[in-house]
């Protein structure tokens, strides 16, 4: 047996990778529940950490300066900005990240493709040379996608940039750039058609995000999440790298599934937000009646004479960070032998699981917490239901407003409650930018004030009605 270290290294490096595999699928796994996913970003870290020290033992660490000095050009900022960011920025933070990995997926097949164009090196199997020019095209167009993604998030890019014929320019662009890959396949491997198809394959990025508008953004960062994995994988085969396959074909799946509950949940097919407007271009059926405001000691004494109470959490909680006030609230009402419980769109907020993680970091139990499904068979039977912040997920239109950019979006049945109380600062629109027919319902009434100070007076009016003071 040779126990040098030229023969051990190899294979303890793919034992590495074997295990830093399971982790990241076990991690991955854990991450479907709020209960164990802090766990699994964990355990999926480690599984990272342990890949990346692995690549050491089968490449030899050779350019060592250079490697370290990269390491530390991606950790720092990214362990500073991930303690920085507010939770309401965290879709603007994945889509950067989540940028760079489809651009160091594109880096790679770019390095590759120059290194077979150059004079004397062995032309590699066909396979190998397809897989890196199509991982090098998703992840180019990841990458700049993602950018410009980011942008509009950020409100660094406020536009949506259309013009006649977009998608014909569009698609000539990724031609172009196929024609390009098509020739360092058939013709010959050449440096210049490496550029021109890389810069295409950026190009295109650009263009096939800059005409989607804010709104749809999540959905598309969670696409690009897909292709990042999926050119992460191809790659993965280039290199012959079995932690880069594994991990780029779990991502790819991920963001898929990702991707398509997503566009479910609004109702939005994956065409349709590549392709077409969405948000404030339907004209909605004009609401009757008004609105009603309500003073914060009447809501109180409304939560006082309940005995179930469902609060249905939206993006303005977020914004208002009032997910600890609202938990006081909760447990104030369950101190008064009250049934409460927390009703959770699956996109209210602004990302997947945005509401459950607040809920989490304010301490409220899992059991208490439901899914749509589960909690719209009880609102007719809720005496109030509290709405904080949430506004397009609550909105009866998308049942029964066909001309509603929203219709067929599924919905919280909120409006079936025998009362409502609708915390929100004014009349401001929600995501879609379309009216509310639930505000102006008889049984609904405007507690107008940020979510935090509602939830102040709230508990201040339950506490006043205890000791005789209220109403
Ligand atoms: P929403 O429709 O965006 O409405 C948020 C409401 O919160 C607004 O009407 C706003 O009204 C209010 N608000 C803002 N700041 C507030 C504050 N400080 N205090 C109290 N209220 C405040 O929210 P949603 O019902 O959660 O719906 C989510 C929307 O995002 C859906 O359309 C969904 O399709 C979309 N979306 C979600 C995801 C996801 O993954 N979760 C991804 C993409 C898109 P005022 O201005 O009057 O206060």
């Amino acid at each position: 047996m040779d126990f040098s270290p030229q023969t051990l290294l190899p294979i303890m490096a793919k034992a590495a990778y074997f295990i830093a595999a399971v982790l990241f699928i076990l991690g991955i796994k854990r991450m479907a529940s709020p209960v164990t996913a802090r766990k699994g970003i964990i355990q999926a870290g480690i599984g990272m950490v342990l890949a990346t020290v692995a690549t050491f033992g089968v490449t030899g660490a050779h350019n060592i300066w250079w490697i370290l000095g990269g390491l530390a050009l991606g950790i720092i900022p990214a362990w500073i900005s991930g303690k920085r960011v507010a939770m309401t920025s965290m879709p603007q933070m994945v889509a950067l990240y989540n940028g760079m990995g489809g651009g160091s997926a594109a880096a790679i097949g770019a390095v590759e493709l120059l290194k077979y164009s150059t004079p004397g090196h062995p032309r590699p199997a066909t396979s190998v040379i397809v897989l890196a020019i199509i991982g090098a095209l998703i992840g180019s167009v990841s990458m700049t996608g993602s950018i410009i993604a980011w942008a509009k998030l950020d409100g660094v890019l406020d536009k949506r940039f259309n013009f006649a014929g977009q998608n014909f320019v569009n698609f000539a662009v990724l031609g172009a750039s196929l024609v390009f890959g098509a020739m360092l396949l058939f013709v010959g491997l050449e440096v210049r058609w490496v550029v021109q198809f890389f810069s295409l394959a950026l190009l295109f990025g650009i263009l096939m995000t800059l005409p989607i508008g804010g709104a749809d953004m999540p959905v598309v960062i969670s696409l690009f999440n897909a292709l990042t994995g999926l050119a992460v994988g191809f790659e993965g085969y280039v290199l012959q790298n079995e932690a880069l396959i594994i991990a780029g074909t779990v991502v790819g799946a991920a963001g898929t599934l990702l991707t398509q509950l997503m566009a479910k949940a609004m109702n939005r097919p994956i065409s349709g937000v590549l392709f077409t407007k969405f948000g404030g271009g339907g004209a909605a059926t004009e609401i009757a009646g008004s609105q009603k405001p309500i003073e914060a000691d009447d809501a109180a004494s409304l939560l006082y004479m309940a005995d179930s109470i469902i609060i249905v959490p939206g993006y303005g909680m977020a914004v208002a960070q009032a997910q600890h006030k609202i938990w006081e609230l909760s447990k104030q009402l369950i101190a008064r032998d009250k049934s409460v419980k927390f009703a959770i769109h699956p996109v209210a907020g602004r990302m997947p699981g945005h509401m459950n993680v607040l809920l989490a970091e304010a301490g409220v139990p899992y059991d208490i917490i439901t899914d749509m499904d589960e909690i719209n068979a009880e609102f007719p039977t809720c005496d109030v239901a509290i709405v904080i912040g949430a506004n397009d997920v609550v909105n009866p239109a998308a049942k029964t407003d066909k001309s509603s950019p929203i219709y067929g979006m599924p919905i919280l049945d909120v409006v079936k409650a025998k009362q409502t109380i609708v915390i929100k600062r004014g009349k401001g629109t929600g995501f879609a930018g379309i009216e509310n027919a639930l505000f102006y319902a008889d049984n609904t009434k405007m507690l107008f004030a940020d979510g935090q100070e509602a939830a102040n007076k709230l508990i201040a009016g339950l506490k006043a009605m205890d000791s005789g003071g209220g109403h």
